[in-house]
């Protein structure tokens, strides 16, 4: 599918992941809504109009695609709005908190299912193109979908959530002409890593066989680029993670 003159949502489009993919797709000529929970220190980038929405509630949601569809034919979503807390099912303090358990859960499958349906509905309503294509939904997931490690419970089942809404979705949204495709990254190097140390950093790129190091950012948008572009992509997910296979911890 062609970008050039259309418009794009990214969801946490103000850092890591989104950021990288709200650039690629303004370089490709989309014009991009940009949303995220706090815009005001997203960095200023050409073709990208921030709108500041959480991506858990629906009117957010609502009032953010309208942002876009005034900017002219939505044809692509990308959801990358996401947060990763650990905590064990029964660690030193007790049973994991519940309330977080339903905030990951929240944000991460929830949030990426409104955004999901509320722009499908709008992308639905334009006019389809000469190959009866309306537009392209890329998910995110993660590998700790398949793989998830001591800690990860809550975020690798919002992830699997995300795993396994991809074919149905696909499925639901081809009779109007929207492929859906998801994206299991390994390591990426984004502000979501900031808080650890260097040490651990390197024994992260340790354990990634080839190529030895954290994917970057602009890898992920390099590949939910060719995904949209890619008109027979549909209904799978893609992991991105050299080869990486996580242990237990
Ligand atoms: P990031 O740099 O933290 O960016 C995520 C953005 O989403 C942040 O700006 C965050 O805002 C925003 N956000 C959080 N909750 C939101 C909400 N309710 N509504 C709207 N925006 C919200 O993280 P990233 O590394 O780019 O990750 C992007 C996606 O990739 C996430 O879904 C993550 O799980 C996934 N992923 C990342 C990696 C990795 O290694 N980085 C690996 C696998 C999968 P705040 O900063 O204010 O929370």
């Amino acid at each position: 599918m062609q970008l050039q003159d259309t418009v794009a949502i990214v969801t946490g489009a103000a850092s890591g992941l989104g950021n990288a993919t709200a650039a690629a797709l303004a370089a490709r000529g989309a014009h991009v809504v940009g949303i995220d929970l706090d815009t005001s220190a997203a960095p200023a980038l050409d073709g990208v109009t921030y709108v500041a929405a959480d991506v858990t509630s629906e009117d957010d949601v609502r009032r953010a695609v309208a942002v876009a569809t005034e900017q002219g034919v939505l044809r692509t979503v990308v959801n990358c709005a996401g947060i990763g807390p650990s905590a064990r099912v029964l660690g030193k303090k007790g049973v994991h908190d519940l309330g977080l358990y339903r905030k990951i859960i929240e944000v991460n499958l929830i949030g990426t299912f409104t955004v999901m349906a509320v722009a499908a509905e709008a992308i639905a309503a334009t006019e389809s193109d000469e190959h009866g294509q309306r537009g392209v939904v890329v998910n995110t997931a993660s590998i700790a979908a398949f793989d998830g490690q001591i800690g990860q419970a809550a975020y690798a089942s919002s992830k699997g959530g995300v795993v396994g809404l991809t074919l149905p979705a696909a499925r639901d949204l081809a009779q109007y002409g929207i492929r859906v495709c998801t994206i299991a990254p390994g390591i990426v190097e984004t502000p979501m890593l900031a808080t650890v140390s260097e040490e651990f950093r390197a024994g992260l790129a340790a354990g990634v066989p080839f190529p030895q190091r954290l994917a970057r950012p602009e890898e992920y948008a390099q590949l939910a680029l060719s995904i949209i572009e890619h008109d027979y992509l549909n209904g799978e997910t893609i992991r991105m993670d050299g080869a990486l296979r996580m242990a237990p911890r």
